[in-house]
């Protein structure tokens, strides 16, 4: 078996190869492992910046096998989560497994169902399965807006310290952590700091209390914005008018869609030192013009507004990404194409470590023989019903943000055979009318688990 990629999610899935004695290589293009947590990795990809810390607490940002140090803290920095990583691959011998330096630039299927790997040296070989842990957090996605803009234009993905900033008026377009954590860095150094959050301003208690600031009351807090105001799209404007930050039209009400986590940014709005904005309407030169018809001075927009999925390696009309649209089966199989699997394609917003680490137990099982794949058909059913259940946000000017969701995802207590049971032929079976690949367990074991389930 070949895994692509030495971050976090691709030793999940080596390890959990390894402990069950199928034979696995890793090619990991960077001359390091960690992936995105090696702040400056040479591979080119990482988009960690100087300060970064998880936004998972320690405790979710850990693989279940592997405990973290509390030494490191409730939200570890990313020196520690690189340090946390290395330790992991040497405390179970991954490094022998992993080739450095090597990327993997071609991917093909061979007519015996096996693959094809090419490598940047033009080498070719050939596996029964491959594993993709290649990232979706590496390919920044960029909106369009009419117009044209003069200033210099970077993405949070390039971002690393506030120093190149000092001086200038800044706006940062996103609404995620990333874009919360790089407006209050880049404020303590910018003359101006501009955070234009979308569509989300209409729902953000951000904009209100900007908005409740400027009418003078300074009492307001985030909680009773939030308890206030359930409809927050239709409040009132007390500051009122143009450059109040909420803006009118109703798009979901308030906490439906993700919520910006930061304990810094709050403060610096109140402080002044950020300034909210609602979405871009035009770029003009050296200005922007936003929805609600104000217009300011910008030389510089870094655009944090999220990621696609890329697989440029990937030759096969079967399966292709669209911006961050994959369908996946549990988000790790593809129907279309027998024996490729995907590891860490799966949005995680209360931390990454324990799904990937449940995502390669659940590789590992189906690999051995202890999971059985449904029929494609019955995959592609499931792959609709989560994609119904998990329709993509639209916004104006931004491309279509799909949830990389399931309606199941595996969790490691539901593959991890117990050492003494047999293996048997697993079935595709339905739990709650939902597909799900059956454990290959003593029949009792299995049972119990099913009823579990269903609870
Ligand atoms: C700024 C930022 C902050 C984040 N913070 C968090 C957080 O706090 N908590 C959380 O859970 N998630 C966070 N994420 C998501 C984060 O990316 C994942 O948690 C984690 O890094 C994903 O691990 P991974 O192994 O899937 O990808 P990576 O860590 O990026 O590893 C992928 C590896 O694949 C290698 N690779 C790529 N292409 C090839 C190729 N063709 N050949 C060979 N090797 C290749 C790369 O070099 C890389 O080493 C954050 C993302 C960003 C951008």
């Amino acid at each position: 078996m070949a895994v692509i990629g030495a971050g976090s999610s691709g030793f999940a899935v080596v390890n959990a190869l390894r402990a069950h004695d199928v034979a696995v290589e890793c090619f990991e293009r960077g001359a390091y492992v960690g992936g995105l947590w090696r702040y400056e990795n040479d591979n080119g990809l990482s988009g960690a910046y100087a300060s970064l810390r998880t936004n998972a607490s320690r405790l979710r940002m850990q693989y279940p096998s592997f405990l973290m140090r509390d030494s490191h803290g409730d939200f570890p920095h990313q020196t520690e989560m690189a340090a946390y990583l290395g330790a992991y691959a040497d405390a179970f011998g991954l490094r022998a497994l992993i080739r450095l330096g090597t990327t993997v630039e071609r991917l093909e299927p061979a007519p015996d169902g096996r693959w094809w790997v090419t490598l940047k040296d033009s080498s070719r070989r050939s596996y029964g399965a491959i594993i993709i842990a290649t990232e979706v957090f590496s390919c920044p996605s960029l909106p369009t807006y009419p117009g044209s803009f003069d200033g210099e234009v970077s993405q949070a993905h390039e971002y690393r310290v506030p120093a190149p900033f000092a001086g200038r008026h800044v706006l940062v377009v996103g609404a995620g952590p990333s874009a919360a954590e790089i407006a209050v860095e880049v404020s303590t150094v910018a003359q101006r700091t501009l955070l234009s959050v979308g569509r989300r301003a209409r729902h953000s208690p951000l904009a209100r209390i900007q908005t409740v600031r400027r009418g003078g009351c300074r009492t307001a807090q985030p909680a009773a914005v939030a308890a206030a105001e359930p409809d927050l799209p239709q409040a009132r404007r007390p500051g009122g008018g143009a450059g109040s930050g909420v803006v009118a039209s109703a798009c979901h009400r308030f906490l439906e869609g993700i919520p910006i986590v930061s304990s810094d940014l709050l403060p610096a709005v109140w402080r002044g030192d950020v300034l909210v904005k609602p979405a871009i309407e035009r770029l003009a030169g050296e200005a922007v013009r936003f929805v609600d018809g104000s217009e300011e001075a910008v030389d510089h927009v870094i655009y944090a507004t999220g990621y696609q999925i890329s697989l440029p390696f990937l030759s096969s009309p079967l399966l292709a990404a669209s911006g961050r649209d994959l369908p996946l089966y549990r988000r790790i199989a593809s129907p279309a194409l027998g024996g490729l699997y995907f590891a860490g394609f799966v949005d995680a917003p209360g931390g990454l470590l324990p799904v990937v680490e449940a995502q390669g137990e659940w590789i590992a099982a189906v690999l051995t023989g202890r999971l059985r794949l449904p029929p494609p058909a019955q995959m592609r059913r499931a792959i609709e019903r989560s994609r119904a259940a998990h329709p993509p946000a639209v916004s104006a000017g931004e491309p279509p943000q799909h949830p990389l969701r399931s309606a199941r995802l595996p969790t490691a207590p539901a593959v991890r055979r117990p050492s003494s049971a047999p293996g048997r032929v697993a079935r595709g079976d339905h739990v709650g009318g939902r597909e799900h690949a059956t454990p290959v367990l003593p029949r009792r074991t299995a049972s119990r688990l099913r009823r579990k389930t269903r609870s």
